[in-house]
Order: structure tokens, then C-alpha cells, then sequence
């Protein structure tokens, strides 16, 4: 028997390993499986080659695990070690500064192991003890047990092993029992070896007999040895793709397109990425790609080596050029990486303009599907953006699609404003904007329903890219302002009478708290409705852009902003301009004749001070106009007050209030209460 001192330069190394990793504790298993498997491949290969000759026999990786030994027993059938090749390969670790290392990537498990090549010593992560007993393929090698309890000391010694291949026996801690439990165990095996080249088995494959679960004589295999991104897309059917991604996500709706990665310079990349079906949110899906190196499982965090919104995918890439042994914040910068980040980018473009062009029909099915994923792409990166918009669909509220130049086209001649701006016309719920969508209709426009998620920003972008263009939401404004196409909108009422009626109105207009509301007149035909409400588009989407962009929270408590629209060559309106100057004129004219002096009074102590400086107003000029001001303001108010009498008791003017309100959802609990039982008295 020898004894020795395992060759570390920093005394006691395993503590430090068991400290520092202890979050990523599981791969140890990985580690020591991928060694096995390693093992195994080197064999086959050295067989191939005629250096090994004979029956290779069994290769299965076997994974025991023994709950009352305590112990997880990993055996393989590959190339075995000598005596010689354990001490150069397993006793010889070269640790220079280990300790500083360790402590700059002691979050990063995979980061030391790589580094170090640190593999094999994983396994002390969970060990107390662990032996090496190994018989090489070598001619005439002698079996070879190794054995060491977590101190930089080992002891090694002859073995009664027959068989060619390594057994690697690891003494559980106590504080790691849970790797005891063979669920744990299988948990673990096909989380990182699922799709290992070598079979793994861990246990038996079991069957119900006579109401009994029982273990059978067949290895229960827990891999994939040749899964899909290894093989050629001409030997794959569709049925093949679907499978696997069921395999892999099961419960999940069926994807919607998959993409076959492959490619061998200037990096060796596999895998397939798969669109899935999402149509509510982002995140919920993330995390989906799993990165393997090698068919070894190894993240699914790929955030720095996909662009962001492909991780929305799901899938597997498979690449041994990914740096894994590096920090991930050292990943954004690896020029491999950006070039493997580019490339997905790339050929996920390709893809789906391939299926636009070959497939519109099916692609157009799928659009509802896709949007969210696409939106995303050309908001996050404009790259994306330069190819995607020649596919990118816009669709219109009877359900047709277009590409955005179809529908540049389509609405050229019609919509387009006195400033030549192209007016994009939206929707985001057909039934709450049914109306305005109505009206846009009657003009023969064309209206867009944008109800997703990532409009708004897309909204924003797109009047960005497209020159000389507006969108606007159907209910932001009366159809005629929404694409106005001469400079003088018509009014058919004076300004007195207009002010009077808004005026009237704005009195008996409910208080929100959260809503702001401004009234006007307009002339907006005899067949339109009375009263309507509008809400302005540049208010409403900074609200909404609040919602999902940080600093903009400004914005976000500002009210909501609509615009009350007096129509006045509707004979309701008239009658109630005309009815309240009967039953107001009286009251009003003193006031009015008051207002009017006041008026002139005011503009002429204005003329006098506008030309002086500050220092040279006296006080009792400053003291008139302030006084003047207070005047007019109060004859205001009266006036305000005679009209809002007359208002308050004008069932016309609530029941047209409420209709508006109603008409855009904003009547509501007692309100709509009180409307209601207006409404059957009106009918009595
Ligand atoms: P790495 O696998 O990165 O080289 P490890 O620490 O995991 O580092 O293993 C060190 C070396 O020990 C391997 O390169 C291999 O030569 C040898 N080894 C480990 N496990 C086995 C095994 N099961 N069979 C044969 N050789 C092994």
C-alpha cells in the first residue's frame, strides 16, 4: 500500500471546495457521470481504431445508489486507469493561487470546476470519502483501488478488480443524505445526463404484478443517446421534433415552429430551438433553452449567449465553444459568444421568412401566436428589426393580415392628413370601440386592432421607422380630426353660444378622481350622435408606456384625459342651446353687459403696462388690474352658476351626458344607477 499527499499547493483544499460550491452541490453527479461516459467514448474510439480488440461487451454507465452503505457507486466499462495514470491524473491537481480564485468566482461553480479541471473533486462536495476502483484496458494493467477521505491525503493500493472499467464509490455525508434518495438521484440524472452518448442506467425498470410494483431484469435507461440536434433534419419528420419538445416540456401547448441549429465553423454549435405558443406573459416562460456542451447538461440561464428575446425559445443548444469556465459577466465580451448570439439571431430570421414566403396561409394562422415573440424582437433589437419588418403582419378588424408595406398601400390615398401624414387608425377592443370604428368605417378607412401586450411601445417604434406617419386610436379624437384633411373644420355655432354650451355641460359632468375632461363644440353633422367622448392619444399612451417602462412614472399619475364633443348641429343640442338662452338670457344680461365692461377695462390696464418694466408699474395700477381680474373672474362664476341651475334640472343634458359616458365604458355603480331609472321615466 502507498500513501501520499494529493498535490495541492493550498493545504486542505476539499473544505474550501465544499464552502464555496456549495449552491451548485448537485453537479457533482454530472461530473462524475461525464467522466464515466468520457471513459467510455475514449474506448469505443481506441476499438475503432483496432487499438482495442474484442467484444466491447455491455458499455451501459451504471448508477447505484445504496441508501444504507451510505454510498452512490458510479461504474463504467471505458478505459479504466493504471496505477500511474491515477497519480498523474487524479494525484497531480495543480492549484496555483486557488484561494484567490476561488474567492473571486465563489458564486460560480461551474467557473472553478472548469478552471481547474476540478471535475473528479466535485464529488468531495457531497463526500466524505471517496474511492477509485479501476482496472485499465491495457494489456497485463493491474486493478487499481484509490482512496481519500477529503483531507489532501490519499492511500492507494492493489485491487481484486476483474472487469475492465472504473467504479467510483462516493461515502455521502451526513449533511448530504438527500443524494441517498434514488429519486433525488434519478431527479439529478436527467436533469444533467439526459442526453448523454453513452446508455446511463440507474435501477431497474419496474411493472405492476399482482397490484405490486416489482423490478424487472431491464437497466432503466435515463438518456437519450442520440437526441434529435444530433441528428440530420432530412432523417426527421415533424412527428420526431414534436416528440422530443413533449419530452421536454411536457404539458406545454405544441410549439408553434422549430428551427434545426447547425453548424461547424467558425464554431461548433448545435440544437433546435422551438417557438412556443405565448400569448400572455414574457417572463413566465423564460429559462426554457437549455445549454449543453457536448450533450452534458449545463444551464439553463443562457441570457448572455442568446439575445435577449430569443429566450423566449425553448429548446436546446448544444455547443463545446461556449466558454463555461469563465464568469458570465466575462461571457458578454467573448467574441465567440457574440457571434453564436448573432448567429441564432440570424438564422431565427431566416426561418420565419422562410415560412412567410413558402407558407403565408400558415404563417398568418400562427400570427397571433407569434406576434408577442416578434414584437419583442424588433423592440429589443433593431437588427432584428431590419428583417423582421418584411414579414411582420399588421391586422386589420376583419381579420386580415398584412405586411407593413401591404399596408402602407392600402391606406395611402384615404388616410392620409392635410400635412401629408399617414393616420395608422387602431383599435384595441372591437366591442368597447365599436363606434368609432363604425364612423372610421362609414369615411372607408381602414382600422388596425392592436390588442397586444407590446403595441404601445411598437406603436411608438413604428412612427419612429415609418416617415411622415401618426397612429391613432379610433376613440382618440372625432373621425374627421382623426385624418383631417382641410385646415378649417367647420362650426356652426358662435363662440358665445359655444362657450355657453360647454359651459352648461361641463356643470353636470361627474367628478373622477383620476379623470379630466374638457368640453368643447363641434359640427359634426346632423346624423352623428349629440355628445361624445373622446380621449386624447398622446396622454393615454404615456400612461400606458408608464405601466411598462421605468422612469416614466410621471407619467403615470397624471389623469386621464378626455375631451367632451358638443355636437352642435344635432337638434338635441340646438334645443338645448336655444332653451336655456330663453330660460337664462334675463339672469345673464346684467351679467354679460357687466363681463363686457370688465373685458374692455382689463385690456386697456394691459396695454398701459405692457410696455413698462416691473419697477416702474405703480401699485395702484398693479392693485386695478388684480382687482379687474377678481371682477371678471366672479361674473364668471355667477354666470357659471345661472347656467349650471338651469343645467341641473335639464334631463336632456344628463341623459346625454350619460349616454357618452356610457358609450365608452365609464358609467358605472351609481351612476349608471341613477341613468337607469332616468331612462324608464323618460319613457313612462
Ligand atoms: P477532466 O475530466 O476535466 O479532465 P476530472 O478531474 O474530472 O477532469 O478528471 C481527471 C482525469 O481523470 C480525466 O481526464 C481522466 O483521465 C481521469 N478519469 C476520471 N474519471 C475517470 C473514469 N471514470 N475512467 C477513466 N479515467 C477517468
Amino acid at each position: 500500500m502507498q500513501k501520499g499527499n494529493i498535490g495541492v499547493t493550498t493545504d486542505n483544499i476539499f473544505p474550501v471546495i465544499k464552502k464555496f460550491l456549495y449552491s451548485d452541490h448537485e453537479i457533482f453527479l454530472r461530473e462524475i457521470v461525464s467522466n464515466a461516459v468520457d471513459a467510455t467514448q475514449k474506448l469505443r474510439t481506441l476499438s475503432q481504431k483496432g487499438e482495442v480488440k474484442g467484444d466491447l461487451g455491455n458499455l451501459t454507465v451504471q448508477v447505484k445508489v445504496d441508501k444504507d452503505k451510505g454510498t452512490i457507486t458510479v461504474s463504467d466499462r471505458g478505459i479504466g486507469m493504471t496505477g500511474e495514470e491515477i497519480d498523474k491524473y487524479i494525484n497531480q491537481i495543480a492549484f496555483s493561487g486557488a484561494n484567490e480564485f476561488l474567492d473571486k468566482y465563489k458564486d460560480d461553480a461551474n467557473a472553478i470546476i472548469g478552471h481547474f479541471g476540478l471535475g473528479f473533486y466535485s464529488a468531495f462536495m457531497v463526500s466524505k470519502q471517496v474511492e477509485i476502483n479501476t482496472l485499465s484496458f491495457r494489456e497485463g494493467a493491474k486493478a487499481v483501488k484509490w482512496s481519500c477521505d477529503g483531507t489532501p491525503s490519499f492511500e492507494i493500493d492493489d485491487s481484486d478488480k476483474v472487469e475492465r472499467g472504473t467504479d467510483i464509490i462516493l461515502h455521502i455525508d451526513d449533511d448530504c443524505k438527500e443524494f441517498l434518495e434514488k429519486n433525488k438521484i434519478l431527479e439529478l440524472l436527467r436533469k444533467y445526463c439526459h442526453f448523454l452518448p453513452v446508455p446511463i442506467a440507474c435501477g431497474k425498470k419496474t411493472e405492476w404484478k399482482d397490484g405490486k410494483e416489482v423490478e424487472t431484469k431491464d437497466d432503466l435507461i435515463i438518456n437519450d443517446v442520440n437526441p434529435i440536434w444530433k441528428r440530420k433534419p432530412t432523417d426527421l419528420k415533424d412527428e420526431d421534433y414534436k416528440k422530443f419538445y413533449r419530452d421536454l416540456y411536457p404539458g406545454m401547448d405544441e410549439p408553434l415552429f422549430w428551427i434545426h441549429l447547425n453548424v461547424d465553423y467558425p464554431f461548433n454549435l448545435t440544437g433546435v430551438l422551438y417557438f412556443p405558443k405565448i400569448k400572455n406573459s414574457i417572463d413566465l416562460q423564460r429559462n426554457k433553452i437549455q445549454l449543453y456542451c457536448n450533450q452534458v447538461f449545463v444551464t439553463d440561464q443562457v441570457e448572455n449567449i442568446v439575445p435577449e428575446f430569443l429566450t423566449i425559445l425553448h429548446g436546446i443548444i448544444d455547443s463545446p465553444d461556449i466558454p463555461l469556465n469563465v464568469s458570465r459577466s466575462y461571457l458578454q465580451s467573448d467574441a465567440n459568444v457574440k457571434k453564436i448570439s448573432s448567429y441564432i439571431t440570424k438564422k431565427v430570421s431566416d426561418r420565419l421568412d422562410n415560412i412567410f414566403k413558402e407558407n403565408r396561409s400558415d404563417f398568418e394562422a400562427k400570427w397571433d401566436d407569434l406576434k408577442l415573440f416578434i414584437d419583442y424582437g424588433m423592440l429589443s433589437q433593431s437588427d432584428f428589426y431590419d428583417k423582421a419588418k418584411n414579414y411582420a403582419l399588421l391586422k386589420d378588424c376583419e381579420g386580415k393580415y398584412y405586411t407593413y408595406d401591404e399596408y402602407k398601400k392600402l391606406i395611402e390615398s384615404n388616410q392620409t392628413d392635410k400635412d401629408k401624414n399617414l393616420i395608422y387608425l387602431y383599435a384595441n377592443n372591437q366591442e368597447e370601440q365599436f363606434s368609432f370604428i363604425e364612423a372610421a368605417k362609414e369615411k372607408g378607412y381602414s382600422v388596425l386592432i392592436l390588442d397586444g401586450q407590446l403595441d404601445t411601445p411598437l406603436v411608438g417604434m413604428l412612427e419612429q421607422k415609418f416617415s411622415q406617419c401618426r397612429f391613432c386610436r379610433v376613440d382618440a379624437d372625432t373621425v374627421d380630426r382623426l385624418v383631417q384633411k382641410s385646415d378649417a373644420p367647420k362650426e356652426t355655432v358662435n363662440a358665445e353660444d359655444s362657450e355657453q354650451l360647454s359651459s352648461i355641460f361641463k356643470s353636470q359632468l361627474p367628478k373622477f378622481a383620476d379623470k379630466e375632461f374638457h368640453v368643447e363644440t363641434q359640427s359634426l353633422g346632423i346624423n352623428a350622435i349629440p355628445v361624445m367622448i373622446t380621449q386624447n392619444e398622446f396622454s393615454r399612451r404615456m400612461k400606458e408606456m408608464s405601466k411598462i417602462q421605468q422612469g416614466m412614472a410621471f407619467y403615470g399619475q397624471m389623469p386621464d384625459m378626455y375631451a367632451v364633443i358638443l355636437n352642435s348641429d344635432h337638434t338635441l343640442v340646438k334645443k338645448i342651446l336655444d332653451e336655456s338662452k330663453v330660460s337664462t338670457d334675463e339672469s345673464l344680461k346684467p351679467i354679460v353687459a357687466e363681463l363686457k365692461g370688465l373685458h374692455a377695462r382689463q385690456s386697456i390696464l394691459r396695454q398701459e403696462q405692457k410696455d413698462k418694466k416691473p419697477e416702474e408699474i405703480s401699485q395702484q395700477e398693479k392693485d386695478d388690474l388684480s382687482k379687474c381680474d377678481k371682477d371678471i373672474s366672479e361674473q364668471e362664476k355667477k354666470k357659471e352658476q345661472i347656467l349650471a341651475d338651469y343645467a341641473k334640472n335639464n334631463h336632456i343634458v344628463h341623459q346625454l351626458i350619460d349616454l357618452a359616458l356610457l358609450q365608452n365604458g365609464l358609467l358605472k355603480g351609481e351612476a349608471l344607477n341613477k341613468f337607469l331609472k332616468r331612462s324608464v321615466n323618460l319613457i313612462k
